[in-house]
């Protein structure tokens, strides 16, 4: 038999691919259905799991993608243009089938054509697992852009890892969180294509060696290495309705074919084999942690075989098209790194163009120079990576050498502009001394791309002034910002049917991709008959909602009540520790009988802490423990409810968002680089409550102060507070405060669990807690206040929701695309044909 990587000769002729168009029509598409479902899967009268009703779709829908998908690789291969790859350790992507229902525009008519068969669409894509390629905002922004590279029809293929095992499935118990294994994969994944025939070989550890090539000149050969296979498996990206299908191409790592024949010599066959196994060991699970990095070995094979895979994709298809002549390689690509996990990139770009495709130094470095471009994600220095020297020299060891170089050419040309400054060649760098050497991923990636981005403007502006200030002096032209959006095909024409339907009908359909347009509700927010349709469909989003949440937590959530929601990863910095302290605080209001005027309010939570985060597992603990004594108290009947939504991943926050009145949006200020989670909740007509931090800046600026619960300090307020803060005077003079802290060390939350939350007690008493909690909490509750008097008032809250809306245009990822398109990537956009 042959194997797929040998392709033989006996290749189909042009004829095969003369096919008509697949129907787009309810009994076309049944049909199909039909065909897959009897024929393909096999399945009789007597099959009654409804997974292979969902396969029969999917197969159904990948068919229809099959053709445009083509049709687009075609299109860029033959324009020849510039394009752009976006490098990412990260794509949280959600499910598949309702998104490309939508954007192939065929929602209605497959509704149609399957209700003949018995079939409802909305309960077979709920069948669909959700894949977790991702933590967080990080990856979910990679998933928006692929969404908006396709609509806009630009030519950006993603690039990321198929990891066996997603984000693990987050269980509740006795109020911990415990993790179990997400394996994803198990039934198949009907969206995936493999292509065996693109796999790479991929190097690890061995050593260097110097010999003279033909020409006399020095070469470089890594030897003796370890080798791993890359296979990609490819996943269509549709645009929306645009006949663009993009590619997201996920590499899964393999064993090679060959036998270490020393071992197997020794007699060790079984361990032979088992050493295959250590090779598909790399992409076997997605490592867990938001905004802190591990120095796991593994990682760093991960973040490997990523950029060497890549980029030996990208530059075989580039030999295919120009042969071995690079001259004109930099004009026609461009890497978009996504933070610093794909950074090893920039040395590997240049080990491939010298010591596999001949260039000197100097050429190949100005190529380097010229594709590669940086997103930087996060301010937290606990999030800056840094590689041991001695890891890097083990496994990398050739990369090691090439980074030593760019190094060393970097500081003589910081030498050339500050002589003499010996403190700031410390400081920048690519190694930091110390104990260990380190390699500082941040600055190789700073150094080696033409663009360095943060992902809104307070947080560009905190990256000029202080992590990068140094580089920023050096080379002021290089940095830019690129303020985060999201997809409102996803985001709220997906998620949303019932705000579609009334956007459609009052301002036609064009927002969808001109989200701009949205600014033709203003007006409407005093309109009182559109206001109560508005309010009619929140009603029912909430009520969505509030199902589920009875479903997954057995909590009611009376859907008259304000949904105050907070759902994000649990992190320190995200304070969801405020948000718990506000609680207690209207819970002690209520057991005094402080309730005139009471706004019934029910708070949902939702969130994943890494799993080795003790403290953002504490906090998940709390929330469940406050939770539970204040659902538990008859006092607090139809007026507090809180709850905590397990397993919090994208197609949960598909039914929050819609349902949502007041977004959280509480981190430290300075901390929080953009959030994305906040321009969901706006789009979708929340109010958000917040500091003046990241993105949210921005959204006030957009929606207006008066629709908006600004509170707490600035970053510039936080910084100035820093080595006087005194959390415990606060706590002393602030009689609400005095007693939310006397209610929680008490016990009141712990009554059989003595002393569990004594480390949260502490970090709010710390005057060097770092978030400080305790100086924003009477803004806070003042701010909590003013949302609470404004969601009494019925008419005004409408009106702010519909302005949210009306004014949340600027965050679609279309924008930001735009922007990216404009300053960085400068890619032309290129239209299949129809056929
Ligand atoms: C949007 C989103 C995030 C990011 O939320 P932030 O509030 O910006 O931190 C994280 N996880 C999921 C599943 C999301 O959809």
């Amino acid at each position: 038999m042959s194997s797929p990587t040998r392709p033989t000769r006996n290749c189909p002729n042009d004829a095969t691919f003369d096919l008509p168009p697949l129907s787009l029509a309810p009994e076309g598409i049944a049909g199909d259905f039909k065909h897959y479902y009897v024929h393909t899967l096999g399945r009789d009268r007597d099959c009654h799991s409804d997974y292979y009703a969902y396969q029969a779709l999917a197969a159904t829908l990948r068919d229809r993608l099959m053709e445009r998908w083509r049709a687009t690789r075609q299109a860029y291969d033959e324009a020849r243009c510039r394009r752009a790859y976006y490098l990412s350790l990260e794509f949280l992507m959600g499910r598949i089938l309702g998104n490309s229902l939508l954007n192939l525009g065929i929602e209605e008519t497959a509704a149609q054509g399957l209700e003949h068969l018995g079939l409802a669409i909305e309960e077979m894509a709920a069948v669909e697992p959700d894949p977790g390629l991702g933590n967080g905002g990080l990856g979910r922004l990679a998933a928006c852009f692929l969404d908006s590279c396709a609509t806009l029809q630009l030519p950006v293929r993603g690039y990321g890892l198929r990891y066996e095992y997603g984000m693990f499935r987050q269980v509740i118990d006795n109020g911990h969180q415990v993790e179990e294994p997400d394996h994803w994969l198990r039934d198949g994944n009907p969206w995936e294509l493999e292509r065996p025939e693109f796999t790479q070989r991929i190097q690890f550890g061995g050593r260097t060696q110097t010999h003279r090539d033909p020409q006399g000149r020095i070469r470089v050969s890594w030897v003796d290495t370890h080798d791993v296979l890359a296979v990609p498996y490819d996943i269509p990206v549709p645009g929306y309705r645009n006949d663009t299908v993009n590619t997201l191409r996920l590499w899964k790592a393999a064993a090679t074919d060959e036998f270490d024949l020393d071992e197997f010599n020794a007699g060790s066959y079984p361990e032979s084999v088992a050493q295959k196994n250590a090779a598909e060991h790399i992409t076997m699970v997605l490592y867990p942690n938001d905004a802190s990095e591990n120095g796991k070995e593994l990682r760093l094979r991960q973040q490997y075989l990523l950029a060497s895979a890549s980029l030996k994709d990208v530059l075989r298809d580039w030999v295919r098209l120009h042969g071995q002549d690079f001259s004109r390689f930099a004009e026609l690509n461009c890497f978009q790194l996504n933070d610093t996990h794909p950074a090893v990139a920039v040395a590997e770009l240049m080990r491939l163009l010298m010591d596999e495709h001949g260039l000197e130094w100097d050429e190949a470095w100005a190529i380097s120079r010229q594709t590669m471009a940086y997103t930087n994600h996060t301010l937290l220095p606990e999030a800056l990576e840094r590689w041991p020297v001695r890891m890097f020299r083990q496994l990398l060891p050739r990369l090691l050498e090439i980074i030593f170089e760019i190094n060393a050419r970097f500081l003589a040309e910081v030498t050339l502009r500050w002589p003499g400054d010996v403190d700031r060649l410390r400081r920048m760098s690519l190694i930091e001394e110390g104990h260990e050497q380190q390699v500082r991923m941040a600055y190789l990636a700073i150094v080696g791309s033409f663009s360095v981005n943060g992902v809104a403007e307070l947080h560009s502006k905190l990256l000029r002034e202080g992590l990068f200030r140094d580089f920023y002096e050096f080379w002021p032209e290089r940095f830019n910002n690129k303020t985060n959006g999201v997809t409102p095909r996803r985001w709220l024409a997906m998620c949303n049917p019932g705000l579609r339907e009334l956007l459609n009908e009052t301002l036609g359909d064009a927002w969808v991709c001109d989200l701009e347009q949205l600014g033709r509700l203003i007006p409407y927010a005093d309109d009182s008959a559109f206001r109560d349709r508005w309010q009619v469909i929140k009603g029912a989003n909430k009520a969505r909602l509030a199902d589920h949440i009875k479903e997954l937590c057995g909590i009611s959530f009376p859907p008259d009540a304000m949904f105050d929601v907070q759902v994000k990863r649990i992190h320190e910095y995200k304070r969801q520790l405020l948000n718990v302290l506000h609680i207690i605080h209207l819970y002690r209001r209520i057991k005094q009988g402080e309730t005139a005027d009471w706004t019934p309010r029910c708070v949902l939570f939702g969130g994943k802490a890494a799993p080795g985060y003790f403290m953002a597992k504490l906090i998940i603990k709390l929330i469940n423990n406050v939770a539970r004594v204040v659902n538990t108290d008859p006092a607090t009947a139809e007026l507090l409810r809180v709850a905590f939504v397990p397993d919090y991943r994208v197609s949960l926050m598909e039914i929050i968002a819609p349902g949502t009145d007041l977004s959280e949006q509480i981190s430290t200020a300075g901390k929080e680089a953009s959030g994305t989670g906040n321009m969901k909740f706006m789009m979708n007509g929340a109010v958000t409550i917040g500091t003046l931090d990241g993105a949210n800046i921005e959204i006030r600026e957009q929606v207006g102060d008066d629709n908006f619960f600004l509170f707490g300090l600035t970053a510039a307020g936080v910084e100035s507070l820093r080595g006087h803060y005194n959390p415990n005077g606060l706590i002393a003079s602030d009689p609400a405060l005095r007693e939310v802290m006397n209610l929680l060390e008490s016990g009141h939350f712990n009554r059989f669990e003595p002393g569990i939350f004594d480390p949260i007690i502490h970090s709010i008493r710390n005057p060097h807690d770092p978030w400080m909690t305790a100086a924003d909490f009477r803004s806070y509750i003042e701010a909590q206040e003013r949302a609470a008097s404004a969601y009494r008032d019925h008419e005004r809250w409408v009106r702010m929701s519909i302005l949210n809306t009306a004014h949340s245009g600027r965050f679609s990822s279309d924008r930001t695309i735009l922007d990216y398109n404009r300053d960085i990537w400068r890619l032309e956009h290129i239209r299949p044909q129809r056929r």
